[in-house]
């Protein structure tokens, strides 16, 4: 009889197959207590399991991307000094053996990570686990399980997949994979965008309802598993396949193409980055550039702030892999749910409307300066733009001006090279960003909208509160109306506004706020072609006419039902 069960969607896409079954091998941990003299050797044994580890993560075999990536975060979070410290001190302090050191320390971190409130930092203990696993089983000589070769058309199901599973799985025969385990922003969800391959993660117990075998179809659209479909589900999901081998075939053939409407308005479609690693990608993906380079994630990976020569070296890689295709760096946008952990942050009421970000750097100036100086002297190598964030007060983006003019006058004096047109914009993603639009675009080069944030503040909406996420809609006709008004000042002045905020990927509204006016759309790589084949598809004069009947709607509701009519 067909079962539907529901999770969360990690990767979009629609997979027919049989089901896997993945179960980890039990590990059944020593317990027993060691004796003095075995102190020594029993710390040995683990830094040699791990180095074992570390050993077969450096000389993998044809590496994927993915795998890359997965070895450099496991090989980063392994040289954390307080790994092996605290499990040097369980065998040395407390005569515990290596397996339970290993374990209880495992354990121990994968609770830190989890307990964390940064979405991106949380799912690191996914990695942690992995970790444990892999170091683990070196310990006891045991030979993993692996997904590296499976019978054709296999979806996985499983209590929970590691990103090294997931790295590793055979992707030939693999189609899709279903978790009880996960979150949307783990290794393992990233992995499966980046392979493209449809996954549901957080399915609650689904790996103990199946035996493995049965015929399935995983729906990462609407985020369903359903197992022993009938036939005309499977005839439907057939067609449905088909049309998705078609769509991804077509958009193959666009993506490098300008993104120029009907009636010959230009829009550059670029890419949001962390790292080069996105940026490789994007450029694979055929971004126009980059409009959000979040610089934080350089400042949350380190055990230190990173000095000015490590930042210039990243943002000089990155301008010149872009050649003369702009890159927008944003400053340290530091605080609120993003910490840090070698800087003390202040206990607050309310860190998202605390110290952070600007008003963080601009009190610690050191930090900021270090920042600034990497970034003017990385401009000399290509289309490099600053932008600040979350900026309420017209002093604040002066004074950030202030110090990008004092540092380039030192460069003047030192004879150190950098783009004396180098553009300064900032991030409106606060209300009074918005209502001051007119008079921030006298000292910015451009704007890009932040609709994470804008949403947020202009619907006073918690973006990451479940229980009012209904609430939480860039549709809602306030939010359109303030991103309407921020282009038409920045058209008025002459200058461009760009949007970096999710809205931006969201393939649903390209028409629309190709109508309310954006010159620059920045989101996730993997929807660049898509937005490229609509805007070529689309005409300005027409989606201003419909953008035009969508703000003037009372409902969000009323704005969501008229674009999806629209796009029909
Ligand atoms: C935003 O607020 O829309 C944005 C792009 O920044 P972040 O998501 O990093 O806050
Ligand atoms: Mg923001």
């Amino acid at each position: 009889m067909t079962k539907t069960y529901e999770g969360l969607k990690a990767s979009t896409g629609y997979a027919i197959g049989n089901i896997y079954l993945f179960t980890r091998e039990e590990i059944e941990i020593d317990k027993s207590t060691i004796s003095e003299e075995l102190k020594a050797s029993e710390f040995e044994k683990v830094k040699d399991a791990i180095n074992s580890y570390v050993e077969e993560l450096s000389n993998l075999e044809n590496p994927t991307e993915a795998q890359i990536n997965i070895a450099n975060a496991h090989k980063e979070l392994l040289q954390d000094p307080y790994f092996s410290d605290t499990i040097e001190s369980k065998i040395k302090n407390e005569l515990k053996n290596k397996e339970q050191a290993l374990d209880e320390t495992i354990r121990e971190m994968v609770e830190i990570m989890s307990a964390l409130d940064d979405e991106y930092l949380k799912e690191r203990a996914s990695d942690y686990q992995d970790i444990g696993y892999q170091v683990m089983y070196k310990l006891k000589g045991i030979k993993p399980k692996d997904l590296s070769k499976l019978e054709k058309q296999s979806i996985i199901i499983s209590k929970e997949l590691t990103p090294s599973d997931t790295a590793n799985m055979d992707k030939e025969a693999v189609v899709g994979f279903a978790t009880d385990l996960g979150g949307k922003t783990s290794h393992t969800s990233i992995i499966a965008q980046t392979l493209d391959m449809p996954a549901l993660v957080g399915m609650g117990d689904v790996s103990t309802k199946v035996a493995g075998g049965e015929k399935a179809i995983l729906d990462g659209n609407k985020g369903i598993l359903i197992v022993d479909p009938s036939d005309e589900e499977l005839e439907k999901y057939e067609s449905l396949i088909k049309e998705q081998v078609e769509k991804k075939e077509r958009l193959k053939t666009i993506k490098d193409k300008k993104a120029i409407t009907k009636d010959g308005k230009h829009i550059e479609v670029s890419a949001n980055i962390g790292n080069i690693e996105d940026l490789k990608l994007a450029i694979e993906n055929g971004c126009d550039g980059v409009g959000l380079f979040r610089t934080e994630f350089l400042y949350m990976e380190n055990t230190n702030f990173p000095t000015e020569e490590e930042q210039f070296e990243v943002y000089k890689e990155a301008t010149e892999m872009l050649g003369e295709k702009p890159l927008i760096i944003r400053t340290l946008d530091i605080g609120g749910d993003k910490g840090l952990d070698y800087f003390k942050f202040p206990v607050e009421e309310n860190p998202f409307l605390g110290y952070r970000a600007i008003r963080l750097c601009l009190d610690k100036e050191d930090i900021f300066k270090t920042q600034l100086r990497a970034l003017v002297r990385a401009s000399a190598y290509g289309n490099l733009k600053i932008m600040i964030p979350f900026v309420v007060n017209i002093d604040e983006l002066k004074s950030s001006i202030e110090l990008i003019e004092e540092i380039k006058k030192d460069l003047d004096k030192e004879g150190t090279s950098y783009n004396k047109d180098l553009d300064v914009g900032i991030m409106v993603e606060t209300s009074a960003s918005i209502i001051m639009a007119d008079k921030f675009i006298k000292y910015a080069d451009f704007f890009s909208i932040g609709t994470n944030d804008l949403t947020q503040y202009t619907l006073a909406v918690d973006r990451g509160n479940e229980n009012i996420a209904h609430m939480y809609s860039n549709y809602n006709p306030a939010v359109l109306r303030a991103i309407k008004h921020v282009i038409d000042v920045s058209h008025e002045a002459g200058k461009w506004t760009g949007m970096c905020g999710a809205f931006a990927g969201d393939t649903e509204a390209t028409k629309l706020l190709l109508g309310l006016g954006l010159d620059e759309f920045s989101g996730s790589s993997a929807k660049i072609a898509e937005i490229k084949d609509t805007i070529l598809k689309s005409s300005l004069s027409e989606e201003e006419e419909f953008a035009k009947k969508a703000i003037d709607q009372e409902l969000t509701s009323d704005v969501e039902k008229m674009v999806i009519e629209h796009n029909k």
